[in-house]
């Protein structure tokens, strides 16, 4: 990537209203069969077309193709049974019914490889595709077989470097784990989660970066932030473990939140995505915003090693909400990028 300060979305864009209920998380699809997949094709298309118009420089799918940035993916797996739900508390916060492991999980075919295909041919851009982080994922499930977080991650890091190799060979630039389970666990994260990320990340020649948050907008982490504290220091647990791994970079909240922005020195040398446009308000940010973001975190991250983006997914967003914070973040990359030219 040649663009200093390149955009890009952590994830979710919010879905068209003929594909899946707007302003929604997690809202179930609108079409079935055939129609479905041209919907999330066209929906996917639009998402691209959209970030371009607005010059993101690195493009995702917007998660068009997927209801739940986890389970979508576990639905795809054998081993788990989604007819036997039991209800569990989900990152020690919220209490969810989820899908039941049953039996050893194994992936017999790949999950996303023909959607990121169909992003390939749409932008020669750099893509990004996100995957769930193994930690995450056995933490949105309730476990009758392997009775072990620990093994069950280390079975679905394998299955998830299986298809991320497959997502690589079908074009995608960079690869993004999504590990909200970072914040919260952070024994597990000593004792084996930075490992079993390193395991899902094994071999990759695409660019690999974590997403760690405070997770979207909804009131269980709204609630849960308010008792956070005036500093936010859950990032201390995870960013020296990362520094010293092979994932090449992090992605963290910063706008709106209450990140200490020196926490970025115990990351330094790997790239931070930078959120500077707050997912949980329908304010939208002005330029001159975010580049002020942007400008603090260069005081702790080399110009070189720094994107900017947001703090999580848009998805509960009304579209011209997230189409507006999309401008202000290429616009605001624009203002720092001019500023550090001009500066050389
Ligand atoms: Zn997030």
């Amino acid at each position: 990537m040649n663009t200093l300060i390149p955009t890009a979305l952590v994830g979710s864009l919010p879905k068209p209203s003929w594909l899946a209920q707007p302003e929604t998380l997690w809202s179930p699809w609108k079409l079935e069969g055939d129609a479905l997949t041209e919907g999330k094709q066209d929906a996917l298309r639009v998402a691209v077309q959209e970030q371009q118009r607005r010059g993101l420089d690195i493009i995702s799918d917007g998660e068009q193709t997927r209801q739940h940035f986890v389970t979508t993916f576990i639905e795809h797996l054998d081993g788990v049974d989604f007819d036997r739900r039991e209800t569990v508390r989900i990152r020690d916060r919220y209490d969810a019914s989820v899908p039941t492991v049953v039996g050893a999980v194994s992936r017999q075919k790949p999950v996303f490889v023909d959607d990121v295909k169909y992003l390939r041919q749409q932008t020669d851009q750099p893509i990004k595709w996100a995957l769930p982080g193994p930690m995450t994922m056995i933490d949105t499930l309730a476990d009758r077989h392997y009775k072990s977080r620990e093994k069950l991650a280390w079975e679905f890091a394998t299955i998830l470097n299986q298809e991320a190799r497959e997502l690589e060979a079908a074009g995608a630039d960079i690869i993004q784990f999504d590990e909200p389970a970072f914040n919260v666990f952070f024994d597990e994260l000593q004792d084996w989660g930075v490992a079993t990320l390193e395991r899902a990340a094994e071999g990759l020649r695409a660019e690999t970066v974590v997403h760690i948050c405070y997770g979207y907008g909804i009131k269980a982490n709204t609630d849960w932030k308010a008792t956070l504290g005036a500093e936010w220091r859950q990032y201390e647990a995870s960013f020296p473990l990362l520094q010293q791994s092979t994932i090449d970079g992090v992605s963290l909240e910063s706008r709106n939140s209450h990140v200490p922005l020196d926490i970025l020195e115990l990351i330094r040398g790997k790239k931070v995505m930078l959120g500077a446009i707050d997912v949980a308000s329908d304010t939208i940010e002005t330029p001159e915003q975010v580049a002020e973001t942007l400008r603090d975190a260069l005081e702790f991250v080399d110009a070189d090693k720094l994107i900017a983006s947001t703090n999580c997914g848009m998805a509960p967003l009304a579209r011209d909400v997230a189409r507006g914070k999309m401008s202000a973040l290429s616009a605001g990359a624009a203002l720092v990028r001019e500023e550090l030219s001009v500066r050389v």
